[in-house]
């Protein structure tokens, strides 16, 4: 009995005395330790501000992602300050750390308050490519803004705080000793810690590729400065070896290589890459709602097959199409960027290849968007791989389809991608807000009585349905261009949504145990080709045999043997076993998520 309480006194003094050593520190440098939070986090002012200032809200989430930016930051602080104590010239470290942290400041500011940005990395590859004399221009063109003004005014005050902090040093950190304060400060600490913790996950991890950085990131998702120089770095390294081996292949490799089109007549190829697309919100699968009914023709026509068992191997945008534009096999476990894209392929046998993205300007510093875009848009792939590429972006996809129709020049043989904004977060935004396209009320919406589904919910859930019928429109529009033409139209979505199908969430979720539901309404997706009257009639066969593999299993990385079909071309990497219409098709197991076997968690 008395052993036993020893023990436990033992064990309860031990943990004080850690707690002392990790706390003691802090208390004792709370100015060194304060300037690091405080300046580390330059995004998350900037995002508090907005919030706050522009919306005139403040919503509990971006206080828990305020706390994790901190977190983060507060175990490097805390580990510095700890180192700081034990070393003998303490004062001149010290000083030497708030110098480098206020030039960091200045420079956290100046992004922020000039380009609303923090070390991304476009950021730092401009940093990196810039020379003196272009950096000596750019400092000239932004020294007089108001944003920089203002950065200097808030790091100057900034210098003032930390001098008045390190002359009252020793007088708060005696009083913050005391048992009360003590107790408080400990607690905050600890709960910051914790919280910091789980996100330094993110930064120790040993990346192989950036589809596991872009996961990552979005799991464990930080924005304090620590956290996007550590991504940015990882994927500049990762884009060097991923991105650029990529671009390479294609441009030295697959415009080399020995490539035909054996057809003899024009052809119009027609690619549509949608976005964030639940099949189960379209009318041709089944949704009560008419949201497709412009397709829906077109199928009763007996020109678009509707594919019913289509699946993207990931739930994110940037990887998903990658593997639908390469030529590799995920089952096979090939990765995306050791094969060529099979537009690059089309394009050495002889087809005008043009690349209409209305996402090429989406987000421009963030993970998901540099990770494809740095490779769609590589300046070498521009300028070897496509013969055209759009210049901007817009708010409807619709416009983006004008763009192309206004500016493309056709020869004999062209293949298009359009890449498309389709149905992505905020569903708002994705449709004209005009009478046209405000249809139905949310008292229209089916099945949406789930005990979660309040007004609000269904308004999210009514705005999908009305994008999703725009959408319609949009592919409507490209079929109309060529119906009196020798083409076929391939239509797609890069992955799936949730839109409170079964449960009280929606967009995507990026936990590593997938389970059944969420894999049918986020990696299920639509896959229609439609052939023009003149292809139907002129190519009876193909025609027959794509309307006949319209229930076959079917994953997006294998696209590229399908176009390769379409367009009749021939090069060394046609493989007939992974094409969906050939009767040779034999594509093994549908490997999503690096692994898991679908049609298994499927239960067939
Ligand atoms: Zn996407």
């Amino acid at each position: 009995m008395r052993q036993e309480a020893s023990k436990t006194r033992r064990a309860a003094s031990r943990i004080a005395t850690a707690v002392k050593a990790v706390v003691g520190p802090v208390i004792q440098e709370w100015p060194l330790w304060l300037t690091i939070v405080f300046t580390l986090i330059s995004l998350t002012w900037g995002n508090l501000e907005y919030h706050v200032r522009t919306l005139h809200d403040f919503p509990p989430v971006i206080l828990w992602w305020a706390c994790g930016n901190m977190g983060v930051v507060a175990v490097a602080a805390t580990i510095v300050v700890w180192i700081v104590g034990q070393l003998p010239h303490r004062r001149a470290v010290k000083w030497m750390l708030y110098t480098l942290l206020l030039a960091l400041w200045l420079v956290s500011l100046f992004l922020l308050r000039n380009f609303n940005t923090s070390f991304s990395p476009q950021i730092l590859q401009l940093l990196v490519e810039t020379n003196r004399g272009e950096s000596t221009e750019f400092l000239q063109a932004w020294i007089g803004t108001p944003g920089t003004v203002r950065a200097i005014l808030i790091a100057v005050m900034t210098l003032l705080l930390v001098l008045l902090a390190e002359w009252k040093r020793q007088a708060v950190a005696s009083r913050l000793s005391r048992r009360v304060p003590m107790a408080i400060v400990t607690l905050l600490l600890v709960a910051l810690l914790v919280r910091g913790l789980g996100l330094w996950r993110k930064l120790v991890h040993p990346y192989k590729s950036l589809y596991e950085l872009e996961l990552y990131q979005t799991r464990y998702f930080s924005t304090d400065v620590i956290s996007t120089l550590h991504t940015s770095l990882t994927t500049l390294k990762l884009q060097r070896h991923e991105t650029g081996a990529a671009v390479d292949l294609n441009v030295k490799t697959a415009l080399a290589a020995p490539g035909v089109t054996s057809a003899a007549d024009t052809m119009d190829l027609v690619l549509v890459i949608g976005e964030s697309y639940n099949k189960r919100r379209s009318s041709l699968y089944g949704y009560q709602l008419d949201t497709s009914p412009l397709m829906r023709a077109e199928r009763d026509k007996g020109l678009l097959t509707v594919f019913t068992d289509a699946i993207s191997p990931y739930n994110l945008t940037s990887v998903s199409i990658k593997n639908m534009l390469s030529l590799n096999s995920l089952s096979r476990g090939q990765q995306w960027h050791q094969y060529p894209i099979w537009p690059a392929v089309m394009h050495r046998a002889g087809w005008q290849v043009d690349l209409w993205d209305n996402q090429r300007s989406y987000g421009p510093s963030e993970i998901h968007s540099v990770s494809l875009m740095s490779f769609l848009f590589a300046p070498d792939m521009v300028k070897h791989v496509y013969h055209h590429v759009n210049d901007e972006a817009f708010d409807l996809d619709g416009e983006l389809i004008e763009d192309y129709y206004r500016k493309s020049a056709p020869t004999s043989r062209n293949l298009v991608i359009f890449h498309l904004m389709g149905q992505h977060s905020n569903y708002e935004l994705r449709y004209p807000h005009t009478a046209d396209w405000e249809v139905w009320t949310t008292a229209d919406l089916p099945a949406a009585a789930a005990p979660y589904m309040d007004e609000s919910r269904r308004q999210v859930m009514l705005h999908y349905a009305r994008a999703t019928r725009y959408n319609d429109h949009v592919l409507a529009s490209i079929l109309d261009h060529y119906r009196d033409r020798n083409a076929v139209v391939v239509m797609l979505s890069d992955h799936g949504e949730e839109v409170y199908d079964y449960r009280d969430f929606i967009v995507r979720d990026h936990d590593p145990n997938k389970t059944a539901l969420m894999v049918r309404y986020e990696n299920d997706i639509p896959l229609l080709v439609w052939c023009s009257p003149v292809y139907k009639s002129r190519h009876p066969g193909r025609a027959a045999a794509i309307a006949a593999a319209s229930s076959r299993r079917f994953m997006s990385d294998s696209l590229g043997q399908l176009m390769l079909w379409l367009g009749q071309v021939t090069s060394p990497w046609n493989d007939s076993t992974l094409n969906v219409v050939s009767p040779a098709y034999s594509p093994g197991r549908r490997l999503i998520y690096d692994g898991i076997d679908y049609d298994r968690l499927m239960g067939r």
